[in-house]
């Protein structure tokens, strides 16, 4: 664990992954995936919510109708530059992407937690989060809380299957079993 002001200071990861699952219920409902973000400091207070646009107008305050309108940069377009960054915690939803993944790295965020894993859009996949050169001086928790990490895997389970390829779903499938077996009984 780096020994960074984020790493010091103990978080109540469930609130906040609480909160970033409420706002991805919220994209969900808007017509974009279900993902959510949380950007919070290092006394618990939430510097910024984001969550998914892809399904929605690009508007003056929001990046939308653009597959780059991810929850976490839905975050950081709001945030600007951040005076000092690797105090704060980013909770996600899902497993940040590369891209994601690759802007937290950039902007110096101290910590992400994430409720739980994208085994196939997730940076894990495709980069050890651990060996990311740019991520060394960030914090990583996965999947701290597992009744949390079942409700995210329920909630985007439907996306997956919609819009990864099969590989990607069986991915899914692999990881997540129960979650993505309701998935396929309702189909
Ligand atoms: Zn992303």
């Amino acid at each position: 664990m780096p020994d960074t002001p984020a790493a010091r200071t103990p978080l109540d990861h469930a609130r906040h992954l609480r909160e970033a699952l409420a706002l991805a219920h919220e994209g969900q409902k808007a017509g974009s995936a279900p993902v959510g973000a949380v950007l919070v400091d290092a006394h618990g207070h939430v510097v910024a919510r984001g969550r998914n646009r892809v399904g929605e107008a690009q508007s003056a305050e929001h990046v939308g109708d653009a597959s780059v309108a991810h929850a976490e940069m839905d975050v950081y377009f709001q945030v600007g530059k951040l005076d000092a960054p690797e105090t704060l915690t980013l909770y996600t939803s899902l497993e940040p992407c590369l891209m994601c993944g690759g802007a937290s790295a950039l902007l110096g965020i101290g910590r992400i937690v994430w409720a739980t894993d994208d085994p196939w859009g997730g940076s894990g996949r495709l980069i050890k989060w651990s060996e990311h050169p740019a991520m060394q001086d960030t914090e990583v928790i996965p999947c701290p809380d597992a009744a949390l990490e079942h409700e995210g895997a329920a909630l985007f389970a439907p996306e997956a299957k919609k819009a990864f390829p099969e590989e990607g779903w069986a991915l899914w499938r692999q990881r997540y079993p129960q979650e993505t077996a309701e998935v396929e009984a309702r189909e």
